[in-house]
């Protein structure tokens, strides 16, 4: 594991060095002996090459002065600029954001995108922040960042609630500072700014592309399935959806309030429309109410994470009652978990093959900035297809060939195109 050179132990405890880092950094290992990558490389691709922490102040509605902690940390540049989401959270620590960024390293390599992986995010509770306060906070943490981030350098995008709005912000305070617009340094953002058709939807119709593909793959058929989705955001809300336009059935949903279970499937509209009209799941009256941990464990065939990090773990894994988890999150199943699972036969579509839809489409959105020329719908949807569909083969057929997990495989994937590229260009100087 970690060794950096001539340190002793007690220093090897980096700023970076969380429980949540430590899964990404597992999980690298045991990719490793799989990998076609010699240890000097395996040595720098450990580590983050930047981590950024600012503090950010912004003045509260009440008039007072609010300071808030944040992050972006760059893990690998060997590729093209970094790319990945900014999320806002309680929970926010540099830790969190590092180990997102090497997932977001593995998972662009993987999906052959010429990016590194990099994620930010403030610690706060956006819930608590007014419109103009998150407007105020996106502008002062977009300066704050102004010598890291860039069209060649850097480019954020939206995650845990984050929007097309967060961005609009972030590309308007660059664009000021510069002194003429620049849309190729934020995606995500809304379609009037050089944003692309298809992105907001593009994560969780990706979750279900590749989804699909492995029934296709197992000899399932998806409208034969039942399915639990964790989360009703921008990945769940739309995974359910794609998940019940293509005939499966889906039991539950849930969001911060909870979970709601129907045995014989839910009505997404009226669900949807609970929600419009009362901000949250919670008293939705034609399902029974579950709390998240009882949702996990419900009978059904494929059970979609779309919610946070560290779900599946030690604990519950050995409860769950279903044949295929799918990582729509980042980061949902601990290392403990992944044994458990594969021990018990249940097959894990891992995180940086299953979300990457977003990022994927994030690209086509910077390409189409950068050309300033701009792709249909049905352009971009097939594109996304044929990307997903080509990395879902490469890590299935590379599984299949080493006989090892399909999360195995996918880092693999994503190690060696690193690596290649990596050994080229050498250590500078
Ligand atoms: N935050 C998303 C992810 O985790 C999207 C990143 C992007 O589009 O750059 O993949």
């Amino acid at each position: 594991m970690a060794k950096l050179e001539e340190l002793p132990a007690e220093a090897v405890q980096l700023e970076w060095d969380t429980p949540l880092f430590r899964t990404a950094q597992r999980q690298f290992e045991q990719a490793i002996p799989y990998a076609d990558v010699n240890e000097s490389i395996v040595e720098r691709l450990r580590y983050p090459e930047r981590a950024v922490v600012v503090t950010v102040p912004i003045r509260r509605d009440a008039g007072h002065v609010g300071v808030f902690p944040a992050y972006r940390v760059q893990h690998s540049s060997v590729l093209g600029p970094t790319k990945g989401g900014i999320r806002y959270d309680p929970h926010v620590t540099l830790g969190e954001c590092a180990a997102l960024a090497v997932w977001m390293t593995w998972k662009c390599a993987l999906l052959r995108l010429p990016y590194g992986g990099a994620k930010g995010g403030v610690r706060c509770n956006p819930r608590e922040l007014s419109p103009g306060e998150l407007q105020r906070l996106t502008r002062r943490y977009t300066s704050e960042l102004r010598g890291v981030i860039g069209p060649q350098e850097d480019i954020p995008a939206p995650d845990m609630a984050t929007n097309e709005q967060t961005m609009a912000w972030i590309m308007d305070t660059y664009s000021m500072q510069v002194g003429y617009a620049v849309p190729e340094i934020v995606t995500g953002k809304p379609v009037a700014l050089g944003g692309s058709l298809f992105r907001h939807e593009a994560t969780g119709a990706g979750v279900v592309m590749v989804t699909e593909r492995a029934c296709r793959r197992l000899g399932w058929r998806l409208d034969e399935q039942s399915c639990v989705v964790q989360g009703f955001g921008n990945v769940g809300g739309i995974a359910a959806n794609e998940l019940a336009a293509k005939g499966a059935v889906v039991l539950a949903v849930s969001d911060i309030s909870g979970g709601v279970y129907a045995p014989d499937g839910l009505n997404l509209a009226d669900v949807r429309a609970w929600i419009a009209d009362h901000g949250t799941l919670e008293g939705y009256p034609d399902a029974r109410y579950v709390t998240n941990s009882e949702l996990l464990e419900l009978p059904c065939d494929i059970l979609v994470l779309a919610a946070l990090e560290d779900q599946i773990t030690a604990l519950n894994a050995s409860r769950l009652d279903t044949k295929l988890v799918v990582e729509g999150a980042n980061g949902p199943t601990s290392i403990e978990a992944d044994a458990i699972l594969a021990e018990r036969g249940i097959l894990v579509l891992p995180d940086v093959l299953t979300n990457a839809g977003g990022v994927t489409v994030s690209y086509f959105e910077w390409v189409q900035d950068l050309g300033r020329l701009f792709w249909t719908r049905d352009e971009i949807r097939a594109r996304l297809a044929d990307k997903l569909g080509d990395a879902f083969d490469r890590v299935w057929e590379l599984a299949d060939e080493k006989a090892i997990s399909l999360r195995q495989a996918a880092l693999v994937a994503g190690i060696n195109e690193v690596a290649g590229a990596l050994k080229a260009r050498g250590i500078y100087p």
